[in-house]
């Protein structure tokens, strides 16, 4: 479709859509933008999932790696009863290496907007972790959202790996994580994982 005709919609019915007015300011910006966040349906989730097998992309397996590694640390500044909070949580397969690491996490809250395969990871979830409380909230995690109240008595611990912040210009990360504060209170935790900057020959040079 082209852009005049996505232009043209506007007059239509769903000119008031939040994705009609993203696409519309987005692709008409220069240079042109489109928040990730509509990369992911259901196939759009299975495909990030193919790609974070391929030898080209590394963050997935580096921060595996990492977590492997010191998953024991971060789970030592964990509170003893502690809400995990994960925000965009895909196949959540990050968060099983804190699960195993540290039995203080008492419920995993995965949030995604992909609420289909979320729904999917979460069955999965509790049939590996039967003790454990597992609670999808299906959100766009950069508006506000209501984490479950069963969550009342716990610490809370948000987590964002996967350098998904670098998906956001600066000042969406700052906003972001204004967000993540209100929403997980004063004296919660927040682990972020973030890629450095890379040399743009550098990239090329891996593709
Ligand atoms: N945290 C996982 C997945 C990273 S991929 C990991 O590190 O492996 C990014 C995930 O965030 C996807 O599952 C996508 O569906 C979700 N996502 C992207 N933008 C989102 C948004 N605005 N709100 C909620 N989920 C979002």
């Amino acid at each position: 479709m082209s852009i005049q005709s996505v232009v043209a919609r506007r007059q239509s019915a769903d000119r008031d859509s939040a994705f009609a007015r993203d696409v519309i300011d987005g692709l008409t910006a220069r240079p042109k933008r489109l928040s990730p966040k509509y990369f992911y349906d259901e196939t759009g989730s299975r495909l990030f999932e193919e790609i974070t097998a391929l030898p080209e992309y590394y963050p997935t397996r580096c921060e595996l790696a990492i977590l492997g590694a010191h998953a024991p640390d971060m789970a030592r500044l964990l509170p003893p009863k502690t809400a995990l909070i994960e925000f965009g949580s895909g196949s959540s397969k990050k968060a099983r290496l804190m699960l195993d690491a540290a039995p203080s996490i008492a419920a995993y809250v995965p949030v995604d907007i992909s609420s289909t395969w979320l729904t999917a990871e979460a069955a999965r979830l509790r049939r590996d972790y039967p003790r454990l409380a597992v609670l999808p909230v299906a959100a766009d995690f950069t508006r506000p959202f209501q984490l479950p109240p069963s969550l009342a008595a716990l610490g809370l611990a948000g987590f964002f790996p996967g350098s998904t912040i670098g998906n956001f210009e600066a000042h969406q990360a700052c906003a972001f994580l204004q967000h993540a504060a209100r929403i997980l209170g004063q004296d919660a935790i927040l682990i972020v994982g973030i890629d450095l900057v890379k040399d743009p020959q550098d990239a090329h040079r891996r593709l």
